[in-house]
């Protein structure tokens, strides 16, 4: 599962990669969406569509 380093949300479609430089030693890569508007809708699908746990919360 890749995660967007910018805003935090997990990246459905394609990914941007980014590659830490060799010289800063062994880094995980790291991924993006691919651009802006991707990460504005990645936010708005997230609150659009609440997780199980937090309907869960909400029957409470
Ligand atoms: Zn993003």
């Amino acid at each position: 599962m890749k995660r967007c380093q910018a805003c935090g949300y997990v990246i459905d479609g394609e990914a941007r990669e980014i590659v830490p430089d060799s010289g800063s030693g062994a880094r995980p890569t790291l991924y993006r969406h691919l651009k802006a508007e991707d990460c504005t809708a990645a936010k708005r699908e997230r609150i659009a569509t609440p997780s199980p746990l937090q309907r869960q919360l909400r029957r409470l």
